[in-house]
């Protein structure tokens, strides 16, 4: 409804003259789904939630011509006389620390010169003024920064790699290929603070060596690509792409290239291979992207996430970053919160926050006085974590050993309704429709998993499917050759180690 929502703002600005006096800015995500369309005022900074074109004239008429707020379309209430509280202060945002996320329902993502009012390009011209490359990699290592792609590698030692093999040609990447079921963290990134990314890639390619970068991303995301593509444009226009960037004699370009949807494809040599307009399939590693990637070229690639941290660690320094989070989980994480909670929504949190403060806190806790039952993370490569967990502070090594993962941020919660071995069921039916057939134990061993699972939810499972359940599973983890295959088992896993009761019922009473 925003479209309407703006509209309408338009012509009752232009009704009461005051088109001059007011501007309007259509922005990114600003994380808070549940509520929108939002539309904040500023300089107070009033957010009004679950605005309708009908509203539009009385926040003009209201706020707009006679300064009064107006309280019962505020997300919130107001705390004395149109006293406004501060966003930071509401429940959803008091626990978050927006580093990623920090433009993101702030600037109009499709205006460059917003994007340069909040420092940005900034970190670019201080790596290319000011920095060696040797430099530029020592900070992100400093940093702590780890991969925000799921598997969580240290992207300075990544960035080293990369510096470190010696070619005529080079490449960076960018990893816009988010296929988990209910994540939308890079999508969210792209469409309203594309430059964050663009610059990050520049900073990255005079790191290591490269004068080409390419992102890839999702056809199904044409918000992300029509906006990557304006940033891309503009970013020319003012010569902080192309030739000589800052007048350095530093050259770096980016193409976007377009995914066509395969889950397979997020995966590093299948999303290298797809690029270079082959069929987009795993190939083994070693040798790493690092060294042979794109055209048998040494290429960094990082997912989108990654770089939109590293224009505020260059800028703040790795100190800054690394005070956040946990020892060995530096930073913040962006999630997307979704299935039976309240807030629907986007949030970013520093690595330590428990998944009790998320779930509870910015998440507003379950609809309808339901109880919780279990947290699912990392999508169809993670696990599902239980009530008994929930005071556990979010990090990568938390999460592996709950039998979960960071993944690249979906979180799905689950109530008492939810059946667990459905669950499973439906993250596995996901990942035997996306293996891509290449190796056999995922391409055969994850069917065989489903119609046990089928054979239990249908009532007709035996005791010893079980057994076979988890003796398949282990295999196809350790015998599959990318990641797919080698974590398409953790949701059946991690709820049978939790939840093996409901397994039982299936089984035994025949449900
Ligand atoms: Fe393809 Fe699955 Fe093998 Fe990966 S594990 S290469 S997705 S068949």
């Amino acid at each position: 409804g925003s479209d309407d929502v703006e509209k309408k703002f338009i012509s009752e600005l232009e009704k009461h003259g005051l088109t001059n006096e007011v501007k309007i800015v259509r922005t990114g995500c600003f994380g808070l789904c549940e509520v929108g369309p939002i539309v904040i005022v500023y300089p107070e900074g009033a957010f009004y939630s679950h605005i309708k074109v009908e509203n539009v004239e009385k926040i003009v008429e209201e706020h707009l011509l006679k300064g009064r707020i107006v309280k019962d379309l505020l997300y919130y209430e107001a705390l004395e006389e149109d006293e406004i509280r501060s966003i930071n202060e509401v429940e959803f945002y008091k626990k978050q620390r927006r580093v990623a996320l920090r433009n993101c329902g702030v600037i109009n993502p499709e205006n460059i010169d917003e994007y340069i009012a909040m420092d940005g390009y900034r970190a670019l011209g201080k790596v290319l003024t000011e920095m060696t490359p040797e430099e530029v990699i020592e900070v992100v290592k400093d940093s702590g920064l780890r991969g925000r792609g799921g598997g969580g590698f240290p992207t300075g030692l990544k960035w080293k790699f990369a510096y470190n093999s010696k070619d005529d040609q080079k490449y960076v990447a960018c990893n816009a290929d988010e296929g988990d079921p209910g994540a939308f963290m890079d999508r969210s990134v792209l469409e309203g603070d594309p430059h964050a990314i663009i610059e990050a890639m520049a900073i990255a390619g005079y790191a290591i060596g490269s004068d080409q970068g390419y992102v890839y991303v999702r056809a199904e995301y044409p918000i992300a690509v029509h906006r990557l593509k304006i940033a891309i444009e503009q970013a020319k226009e003012y010569g902080l792409l192309g030739k000589d960037i800052f007048g350095t004699g530093f050259n770096f370009d980016l193409e976007v290239r377009l995914g066509a949807g395969a889950f397979v494809c997020g995966e590093e040599t299948a999303l290298l291979q797809s690029i270079e307009g082959k069929r987009g399939m795993p190939r083994p590693r070693p040798p790493f992207p690092a060294v042979k990637g794109l055209w048998g070229k040494p290429t960094l690639l990082n997912n989108v996430e990654t770089y939109a941290n590293i224009a505020q660690i260059i800028l703040n320094g790795p100190e800054w970053f690394s005070s956040i989070g946990t020892e060995r989980s530096k930073g913040t994480k962006v999630f997307a919160l979704g299935g039976k909670i309240n807030n629907t929504g986007l949030v970013e949190i520093p690595m330590g926050t428990t998944l009790r403060e998320v779930i509870y806190e910015i998440g507003g806790g379950i609809p309808n006085g339901k109880k919780f039952k279990a947290v699912q993370t990392g999508g169809p490569s993670g696990g599902c974590i239980t009530a008994d967990h929930l005071d556990t502070p979010i990090d990568y090594d938390n999460l592996i050993a709950l039998g979960s993962m960071m993944g690249s941020g979906g979180m799905i919660v689950m109530d008492e309704d939810n059946c667990m071995v459905d669950i499973a069921r439906f993250f596995l039916d996901f990942t035997v429709d996306e293996s891509c057939g290449k190796c056999t134990p995922c391409r055969e061993g994850t069917k065989r998993m489903l119609e046990i699972l089928e054979k239990i939810t249908s009532g007709k499972g035996e005791p010893e499917d079980l057994e076979n359940l988890e003796n398949l599973a282990n295999t196809i983890k350790s015998a599959s050759l990318c990641g797919l295959g080698q974590t398409a088992p953790n949701p059946v896993l991690s709820t049978l180690r939790y939840f093996r009761d409901e397994y039982e019922a299936h089984i035994y009473d025949k449900k």
